[in-house]
């Protein structure tokens, strides 16, 4: 496929627009342009065309099945998107006044209810951007609590799982934090024993996920909890596995102190390609004096934002959060109701059809009932036949499924991390265990066409090595448009296609 640039024909052009019938503003000599933009011309079919085959080579939640494992990639209801586009919501500035905004400020306030309800927790705070951002916000917040109470300096450790998302370590130490890393045990529950060993009055806290990276509740959550509060250190609840456990359990009545919720997963949001996200936190009485403001207030019969909070750890993101993100994650919980019990209870189901159907074709590295997502691996794939997790994957898109996530939690071997989420129908979940089935015998029969997949998608496998480490990622249209660029290799990326 060609680039718009190089379909650019001179002097094409799509609509005329009426030449104006007032005179014609004066911009200031220094603020014009010496050379006219360089911008494709192409006839307005051509530009739709075009735009129209791109949106084709893309996958996503709207053209198939997208097992994700920890992403939660579930259907964004439409009905959703017509909501953010209320006028009302649409067309409000940042700065409008409480008064012209009490709709929106009312929408804030009960999502943030919602939230409370939800982690069983006391106040909350609609501002992180994602849940990468919560756990940032939720440590500065632990570093605030303790520094109040005399404790910031003698407090410097926080513990996390050897199977925490990649953002925990990476949260912990940009808080400044010592990260250290319990492990699990062979049950997949994070091992009490070496947890207690490691626990002291260095310890600032916890980070953990509920149900884990594994797919699995932690069996001793109390226990653990016990073991911090102990010790008078916090617990901090990282929710993106929230999906699993809505309406059934709640962080806070697990002993968690701080939680965030990943809105564009739980709660459904168009995600995937980088946002926009949300990731509201939750805490308990005693952190609250030190949450991000401003908080949304119900005064009286009026809502509104709250900037008198002294012990505030600030501001952490501009104006009032992702507005759109709350209407859609607010109309997402509404919608349910009082039921939404049944949205992660479907989920759960969903995944332990899926595990009990695949488990004799893959590795169970821990074989128990899963929650909400569950964790495979190819290891025997892998020994037998050459097959890897990775050749699993790729071999899935020529069935038309996106991959699971592969290579992580890092504690299993040849990981293949599976996510149905509550929207898929049980034929699309069957269909994609005829898929994995398929795969794994054809590892047996003719393993040359996984090794050699994917044989149907625009791009073939690109040499990963060369694509982390030497990444060139504009195309080679430089004489076209007259960028100035570096010379170097640009073409390598169509060089590094399979085919
Ligand atoms: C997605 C995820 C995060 C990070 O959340 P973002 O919203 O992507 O920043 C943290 N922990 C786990 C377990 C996750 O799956």
């Amino acid at each position: 496929m060609r680039l718009i640039f190089e379909k650019s024909q001179p002097g094409r052009r799509g609509g005329e627009l009426p030449r104006p019938d007032v005179p014609p503003a004066e911009v200031p000599a220094d603020l014009r342009r010496s050379r006219p933009p360089r911008l494709p011309e192409l006839a307005e079919p051509e530009i739709l065309r075009h735009f129209t085959e791109l949106s084709t080579r893309n996958f996503g939640i709207d053209t198939g099945f997208y097992p994700l494992g920890s992403c939660t990639m579930k259907y964004n209801p439409r009905v959703n998107e017509r909501l953010v586009m209320l006028p009302g919501f649409r067309d409000l500035h940042p700065y409008q006044d409480e008064d012209g905004s009490q709709g929106a400020l009312e929408l804030m306030w009960r999502l943030q209810e919602a939230l409370i309800e939800i982690s069983g927790l006391h106040a909350c705070s609609l501002q992180p951007a994602a849940g990468s951002q919560g756990e940032l916000t939720g440590l500065m917040l632990m570093r605030a609590y303790f520094a109040d109470r005399g404790e910031a300096d003698q407090r410097d450790t926080i513990v996390t799982a050897d199977t925490a998302h990649g953002t925990n370590p990476a949260s912990v130490t940009m808080a400044g934090y010592k990260l250290a890393k319990v492990e699990t045990d062979a049950r997949g529950n994070v091992d009490v024993a070496h947890l207690r060993e490691m626990v002291n009055e260095r310890t600032a806290g916890l980070m953990l996920t509920n149900p884990s990276t594994l797919g699995l509740f932690d069996e001793h959550i109390e226990e653990i909890a016990t073991i911090f509060h102990e010790v008078g250190a916090l617990l901090y609840y990282d929710g993106a596995n929230l999906n699993a456990v809505c309406g059934i359990s709640r962080p806070g009545d697990m002993g968690f102190d701080i939680v965030h919720i990943n809105l564009h997963k739980t709660f459904s949001q168009p995600h995937g390609g980088g946002g926009p996200g949300g990731g509201p936190i939750v805490v308990r009485e005693t952190l609250e004096p030190y949450l991000p403001g401003p908080a949304v207030t119900k005064v009286g019969d009026a809502y509104r934002l709250d900037h008198d909070r002294p012990k505030s750890i600030g501001k952490v993101r501009g104006y009032t959060g992702p507005f759109g993100v709350f209407v859609r994650s607010y109309a997402y919980i509404r919608s349910y109701g009082p039921g939404l019990r049944e949205m992660s209870e479907t989920a759960v189901l969903n995944a332990n059809y899926l595990l009990a159907r695949l488990k004799d074709a893959y590795d169970l590295p821990f074989d128990r009932l899963c929650m909400h997502e569950f964790v495979l691996s190819a290891r025997s794939l892998k020994r037998e036949h050459g097959i890897s997790a990775l050749d699993v994957a790729k071999r899935l898109m020529d069935y038309g499924f996106h991959p699971p996530t592969i290579y992580f939690p890092l504690v299993v071997p040849e990981a293949l991390m599976i996510e149905p989420t509550e929207t898929e129908a049980k034929e699309t979940l069957d269909a994609f265990v005829d898929a994995m089935i398929a795969i794994a015998r054809e590892a047996e029969d003719d393993p040359e066409v996984i090794k050699g997949a994917p044989h149907g998608r625009p791009v073939r496998r690109l040499d990963e090595v060369k694509a982390a480490k030497r990444a060139v990622v504009k195309y080679g249209f430089e004489d076209h448009v007259g960028l100035a660029g570096d010379p170097a290799e640009p073409r390598q990326l169509e060089a590094q296609k399979g085919a």
